[in-house]
């Protein structure tokens, strides 16, 4: 490719889009065979994990995704339908997913279901010792979406209004917020250097616990800290798609979604091209498709604009 036709190409949104969609299914997948093991039990029966076979504790067939990449899809849809994040809307359709036995589920995702089911609000009280990662994992279609939006107060209230309807705490939102700027910056097309100094500085100076320069940290939990110490040891130290992802996996863990958070910044970093194509072809089709048709209508998405009753 000549340089101008290539400088455009790695510019274009869509194709950065696409790839986070994929990257965080990608990384879904790789990750869940692996979940909840420590890297030794990794590197006993894998040596390096670099394939997606599925099986882990989930039983998984070869590609299928789970909760993170389900999730993803459901909340990405009711954007679609509104136009926006409309919070009864979405916990709505968590409630409907979750009617059909979801390969598997968070305990503070089905808590936070099972309250809009009998109170009608779709909103969970804010709980300060409950800050897990089940809010953060699913965030990539309201990035996707507000993509554009110039204010950024309504950006962080898009994000609220669909982390808050299972997950209500200040470090899971300002995670979850600090992901949705990353993959802002990456499809502005930013280098690492901005985004290191821009939004993950942002987080560093406000919740210091988030530092991930001193120790290499290994087997995260799903407490949404060790979950992005990990994604930016993996995502700052590597070069390549495929280096973050295996790097971010083979720690394991909560790696599903170490996998699938890594897997949408690297994805929307480096553009679709950078997704080894043998990972795309082991993912699941129908899931694939899906994902790529998301994120082409969510980036041409016109934020706000109600686009059904
Ligand atoms: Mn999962
Ligand atoms: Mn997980």
């Amino acid at each position: 490719m000549a340089a101008a036709a290539q400088e455009r190409y790695e510019a274009c949104p869509e194709n950065k889009a696409i790839g986070a969609y994929l990257g965080l299914a990608v990384g879904d997948a790789l990750g869940a065979t692996v979940e909840f093991m420590p890297p030794a039990k990794i590197k006993a029966l894998y040596g390096v994990h670099e394939s997606i076979t599925g099986g882990g504790w989930l039983g998984l067939k070869p590609g299928q995704v789970t909760d993170d990449t389900l999730m993803s899809l459901v909340l990405g849809e009711s954007i679609l339908k509104k136009g926006a994040v409309d919070a009864s809307a979405v916990a709505q359709s968590f409630s409907d997913w979750f009617v059909n036995n979801p390969v598997d589920i968070g305990k503070t995702v089905k808590r936070g279901i099972i309250h809009y089911r009998y109170s009608g609000t779709p909103y969970v009280a804010e709980n300060s010792s409950d800050a897990g990662n089940g809010a953060c994992m699913r965030t990539l279609p309201v990035a996707l979406a507000t993509y554009g939006l110039s204010d950024e107060i309504n950006v962080k209230i898009a994000s609220r209004d669909q982390a808050h309807v299972t997950h209500n705490n200040p470090l899971s939102d300002a995670a979850t917020e600090c992901v949705i700027q990353m993959i802002h910056a990456g499809l502005t097309g930013c280098d690492k250097y901005d985004i290191k100094h821009g939004p993950v500085k942002q987080l560093l100076n406000r919740f210091p616990e988030f530092n991930y320069f001193e120790i290499h940290r290994e087997m995260p939990s799903g407490y949404i800290v060790e979950t992005m110490q990990v994604v930016l040891q993996a995502f700052f130290t590597t070069d390549s798609f495929e280096d973050c992802l295996i790097n971010v996996v083979n720690r394991g863990g909560d790696a599903d979604t170490t996998g699938a958070i890594a897997g949408m910044i690297a994805g929307c970093y480096y553009g679709l091209e950078a997704i080894p194509a043998r990972w795309l072809s082991q993912l699941d089709h129908a899931v694939a498709d899906a994902c790529e048709l998301q994120a082409r209508a969510l980036l041409a998405l016109e934020y706000g604009k109600a686009v059904s009753a």
